[in-house]
């Protein structure tokens, strides 16, 4: 692309210099030879844009390939061909020696040790159930398999008794209501990003759950409110205002089981304890599964799972685990001591 110019400057000089050439040897007059220098002036910019449609058709088509290979890739995670009807979910879950290791594309991975190992787990629908462990124990792993982002390499979860690799996928997702570490917003209105997460337990309005994640004082501070574009991947908002809508979402969508992956890590304390409140209010009913960055919202919780490299080390209230799980004793007392 940066030879095409030059060329078709240098062809064009040597085309005039030519013609005029050929003029004082013919003895051809100056004002016939006028017009044959100003026609090639002028065809000029035209070649040149010609010249550019094959580098644009070029780039188009590289960029087609990249797209090609997503579109084309195969699904690792599929629809079962008969998917048992499960219209009304209540949402108990049951991990049974639940294993799973990431497989690194390039085969050869630094640590082969499984994200998850044997993980056995039983949450009666309704049960607040918070998830504790230090970075990298295998936390989001778990979360985003109740979603079947990955499926188990050994062993089942099971919704309501039933293996979730037996739901269609579309019952699933809209029984899990999942808040991500890092939310997803996409470039659309704050009212289309909340109605994202419709689902046919949603019973709602967008309003109300602005409300109740405390979300409507910065959107009403926008110039267009509910219909303000949020740019792409919501990059207009702090950390904590995507939080507080990744949070809306899942209200709106009031599904009956519910995964907050340190959903409010993002928040200052004042806010987080408004969130607090609201999240007591939105896991009423549900089964959830708090995977906790502070310990102030494990209160919410009626039980605590601890999880240390992928293993399930220890199980129970807060003063059970305390007394006997020397890791969440540490974890918990290092919090202590940074924010008395
Ligand atoms: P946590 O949420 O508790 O911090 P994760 O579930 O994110 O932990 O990670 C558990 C383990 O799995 C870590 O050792 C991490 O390096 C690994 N892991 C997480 N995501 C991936 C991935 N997409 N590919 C490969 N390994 C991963
Ligand atoms: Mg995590």
């Amino acid at each position: 692309s940066n030879l095409l110019t030059p060329i078709i400057e240098i062809i064009t000089a040597s085309g005039i210099a030519w013609a005029i050439f050929q003029a004082s040897r013919t003895s051809i007059h100056l004002d016939a030879v006028i017009p044959v220098i100003m026609a090639l002036y002028l065809s000029y910019e035209p070649i040149k844009k010609l010249g550019g449609i094959q580098n644009q058709y070029k780039q188009a088509l590289a960029s087609l390939q990249r797209l090609d290979e997503i579109l084309d890739a195969e699904e690792s995670i599929r629809d079962p061909e008969h998917p048992v009807e499960c219209s009304k979910i209540k949402g108990e879950l049951r991990f049974e020696n639940v294993s799973f290791s990431y497989e690194n594309g390039d085969g050869e991975s630094e640590d082969n040790s499984p994200a998850l190992h044997q993980v056995s787990l039983k949450i009666p629908a309704g049960e607040v159930v918070a998830l504790v462990g230090p970075s990298g124990a295998g936390k989001t792993t778990l979360a985003g398999m109740l979603s079947r982002f990955h499926d188990p390499t050994e062993g089942s979860i099971l919704l309501d008794g039933v293996d979730l690799r037996s739901l269609a996928l579309k019952d699933l997702r809209n029984a899990v209501a999942l808040v991500p570490q890092k939310p997803f917003l996409f470039d659309a209105t704050v009212r289309e990003n909340i109605e994202m997460g419709k689902s046919p337990y949603t019973d709602s309005t967008v309003e109300e759950v602005a409300k109740a994640s405390h979300s409507t004082a910065f959107i009403e501070d926008f110039p267009d409110r509910f219909d303000e574009r949020l740019g792409e991947n919501g990059n207009r908002l702090s950390g904590g205002q995507l939080q507080r809508l990744a949070l809306a979402r899942a209200f709106f969508k009031n599904s009956p089981v519910l995964v907050l992956d340190e959903a409010t890590s993002a928040l200052d304390s004042e806010n987080e304890e408004k969130i607090h409140e609201a999240m007591a209010e939105l896991s009423k009913g549900k089964t959830t599964l708090l995977i906790a960055h502070r310990f102030s919202s494990i209160r919410l919780a009626t039980r605590i799972i601890v999880l240390d490299q992928g293993k399930v080390v220890a199980e129970g209230t807060h003063d059970e685990v305390y007394a006997k799980c020397e890791l969440y004793r540490n974890l918990y007392d290092r919090q202590r001591e940074a924010s008395p």
